[in-house]
């Protein structure tokens, strides 16, 4: 018998990259009995509601699941599927590292930054309305709580004590939100001194963002509120090498659930050109939450490996423009097989080599 898991294939590029997720997941010889069920717009399709119960079933019965990136309609239709799942499952922790692998596509190869994003209320409360009735005025409420915070900050220090990081900032705009970013702020401020091991500071979020840009390998662990950890993820995601790389986890008490940073990317739907690595090493992180720490650390490998010799990579880490050495681009299911093919073979007993120091095309130009 192996680990009956929940797989939510998802949409646009969602089966795609989770079917390529699995071919790995089933190269590590790890036993999974993937239990499949449809959110988006696969289950409108089939029973007219984007988050069938069906699903909430699956992941309480299972308390793991792999998820595949789901579409939001913009500015109207359904409320987000994604957002709706987090909420009602209580997945509170949005958990995103953002490592460079290999020194890819990045202008930072030194990149291994975790953003911690509160994923259950802020500004994606879903309180929200017009003001008037000719909708020429809205407001969102922003809701933040002293229980939500505290339990925040503290998966925070607690990941940072156990993955052994020396480093937590605290991201926050309370100059101009006194009432919910202070209520944030002090949350950190008497959270900090129970963890004198690990350097607590805080930033505002403009200025996290210029830092950030500037020099991403002064800061370990970020931790914040929903909007802002949305935003800086897919930030610390650029500087890291692309969405095609990060890897996200969601956490409640005693659930897990695993998902990219990046979403549907509808452009390319069906066209088997998405990088599949984010959703790739969303398995890893599910192996590590599985304790089969192996087969994590033969995944981590083989996509690296795979990324540093760049013979079977996606359009993302191969074309001029994104890398400062272009190879002609593979296909998302050329480049999972190589992975997948990669991690039994990968010996993960020596270090991985230290990435070159370069930038991309433009950068000596930029310094001229
Ligand atoms: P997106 O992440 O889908 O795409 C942003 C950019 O990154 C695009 O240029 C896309 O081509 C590129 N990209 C994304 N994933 C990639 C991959 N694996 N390989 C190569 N390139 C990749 O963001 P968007 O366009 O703002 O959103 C599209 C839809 O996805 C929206 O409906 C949005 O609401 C949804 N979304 C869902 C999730 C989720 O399911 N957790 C997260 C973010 C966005």
């Amino acid at each position: 018998m192996g680990y009956r898991v929940t797989l939510i294939p998802g949409d646009g590029i969602g089966p795609e990259v989770t079917a390529a997720a699995r071919k790995v997941a089933e190269a590590t010889g790890v036993s999974i009995d993937w239990e499949v069920v449809d959110a988006g717009e696969k289950a409108i399709k089939l029973t007219g509601n984007p988050l069938p119960d069906a699903v909430f079933d699956s992941i309480r019965r299972n308390r793991i699941a792999l998820k595949g990136p789901i579409t939001t309609p913009i500015g109207g239709g359904f409320r987000s599927v994604n957002v709706a799942l987090r909420q009602q499952l209580d997945l509170y922790a949005s958990v995103r590292p953002a490592r460079a692998i290999a020194g890819e596509g990045t202008r930072y190869p030194g990149t291994d930054l975790i953003v911690v994003r509160e994923a259950t209320e802020g500004l994606y409360s879903g309180v929200e309305h017009w003001v008037d009735r000719d909708h020429t005025a809205a407001e969102t409420v922003n809701v933040i709580t002293r229980k939500a915070s505290d339990r925040i900050i503290k998966f925070a220090f607690e990941l940072a004590r156990r993955e052994k990081r020396k480093h937590v900032t605290c991201v926050h705009k309370a100059n101009i939100m006194k009432t919910t970013g202070a209520l944030f702020q002090t949350a950190f401020r008497e959270m900090a001194p129970k963890y004198p091991e690990i350097l607590a500071d805080e930033r505002l979020i403009d200025n996290m963002c210029m830092q950030l840009a500037k020099k991403p390998s002064d800061y370990d662990v970020i931790v914040t509120t929903n909007l802002f950890g949305d935003i800086l993820s897919d930030l610390a995601a650029g500087l890291a090498g692309g969405l095609g790389i990060a890897p996200g986890a969601l956490y409640g008490e005693g659930l897990a659930v695993f998902e990219p940073v990046h979403g549907s990317a509808p452009k390319y739907a069906g066209s088997d050109k998405a990088d599949p690595t984010a959703e790739i090493l969303c398995v890893e992180l599910l192996m590590r939450h599985l304790g089969e720490k192996e087969a994590a650390d033969r995944i981590y490998r083989a996509v690296w490996e795979t990324i540093a010799e760049k013979k079977f990579v996606t359009y993302d880490l191969a074309l001029p423009g994104y890398t400062s050495r272009p190879v002609p681009p593979s296909s998302c299911s050329a480049m999972a097989g190589e992975i997948a093919r990669k991690v039994p073979l990968v010996d993960i007993s020596k270090p991985l080599p230290q990435a070159p120091p370069h930038g991309m095309p433009g950068d000596a130009a930029l310094e001229a």
